[in-house]
C-alpha cells in the first residue's frame, strides 16, 4: 500500500490525479486496479470534471445547500455538516489501470474533497494487477 499525504485548505477539490497516476506508474502494472482510500470521516474522494474549475466551485457549493447547517447537531466538535458530506461522497474511489496509467474520462479528475480544513490528510492507495 501507498500512502500520499496532502495538505489541504478550509474547504476545496484539491485535485489528486497527478500523484495518484504517478504512484501508479512507479508500480509498473501495464494493467490492473487502483483502489483509493481515505482514512478520515470529514473528507471524501469525489472523481469529477477537471477542466472548468467553476464545476468545483458548484459542487461545494451545492454540498452547502443540501446540508443544513442550522440543524441542532449534538456533536461537539462544531463540524457535522462535514462528516454528513463525508458520506455523500463517499470515502473511495476504484480506478482501472490501463498502459500503466489511470483510465480516466477525457474530462475526469480525482478529488480529495475536504470539508473540515486546514488539514493534512493522507490518501491510502492499493494497485493490484487485473
Ligand atoms: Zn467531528
Amino acid at each position: 500500500m501507498d500512502t500520499l499525504t496532502f495538505k489541504t485548505n478550509k474547504e476545496e477539490l484539491l485535485d489528486i490525479t497527478a500523484e495518484i497516476a504517478e504512484t501508479v506508474k512507479k508500480s509498473n502494472f501495464e494493467t490492473g486496479i487502483c483502489y483509493i482510500y481515505v482514512p478520515h470521516t470529514t473528507c471524501g474522494l469525489a472523481i469529477n470534471e477537471n477542466a472548468d474549475p467553476s464545476v468545483k466551485s458548484d459542487i461545494l457549493g451545492e454540498l452547502k445547500e443540501m446540508v443544513n447547517e442550522n440543524y441542532p447537531y449534538r456533536h461537539g466538535e462544531g463540524n457535522s455538516t462535514a462528516h454528513i458530506k463525508s458520506i455523500l461522497t463517499g470515502n473511495s474511489l476504484i480506478v482501472f489501470i490501463e498502459n500503466n496509467n489511470l483510465k480516466l474520462g477525457t474530462w475526469q479528475g480525482v478529488y480529495l474533497c475536504e470539508f473540515d480544513g486546514p488539514r493534512t490528510r493522507q490518501v491510502w492507495i492499493k494497485i493490484t494487477a487485473g
